[in-house]
């Protein structure tokens, strides 16, 4: 499995602290009937295969035998990851609001609807920008890839929880020290 140099006890920390916070100062999954969650239902439907990564080392504060997850392993080679990823990283979907443990949603759960991006020194500032700290390199815009259901905040380009986007912003700021996760992040594209 790929090893980062985020530590366990640096993940459980980020989980601490994105635990205070939420995207919206209601329940946003009142006004979808949780949309991003139904991931174990939308992957019945043919062609889709919903799940989410663990970041690199982030599985070492999961169980595997924990039964509201399920745990696929993929090939960094087969699933188009960057050059420096080299090994299998956690797939893992999860079965639902009814089932879930709050308290351990993975990374990529917690910080979505957005997504960090890196920009260039000379890169134009795209006007899609959400959150970004003055002449940082980091900024973070709404999750730009296809989606196999709708997220009416994306849909309306709410604005989010101030809180909300400081607490994701200093995580992502912090991850990015790490080579691995810097190279995944840099990755990701911005419709401008
Ligand atoms: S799909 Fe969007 S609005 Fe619905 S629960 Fe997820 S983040 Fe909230
Ligand atoms: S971990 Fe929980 S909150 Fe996150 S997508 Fe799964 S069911 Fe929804």
């Amino acid at each position: 499995m790929i090893k980062g140099k985020t530590r366990k006890n640096t993940y459980r920390a980020i989980y601490r602290l994105l635990d205070r916070v939420s995207p919206m100062p209601f329940d946003c999954g009142s006004i979808c009937g949780a949309a991003c969650c139904m991931i174990d239902e939308l992957d019945r439907e043919p062609g889709l295969d919903m799940g989410m990564y663990l970041l690199p080392g982030e599985d070492k504060i999961h169980q595997k035998k924990d039964p509201w997850l399920s745990w696929e392993s993929h090939s960094s080679q087969e699933y188009d990851f960057p050059p420096s990823f080299q090994g299998e990283l956690f797939f893992l979907k999860c079965r639902g609001p009814a089932l879930c443990k709050r308290a351990l949603r993975p990374l990529q759960c917690r910080t979505f609807p957005l997504q960090p991006i890196l920009l260039e020194p000379d890169e134009a500032v795209p006007e899609t920008i959400l959150y970004r700290e003055a002449g940082c390199e980091l900024a973070l815009i709404y999750h730009n890839a296809p989606l196999p259901y709708a997220c009416p905040l994306i849909e309306s380009s709410a604005r989010l929880n101030e809180d909300f986007l400081r607490a994701t912003y200093l995580v992502w700021k912090h991850l990015i020290r790490d080579p691995l996760i810097r190279d995944w992040i840099r990755r990701e594209k911005v419709d401008k």
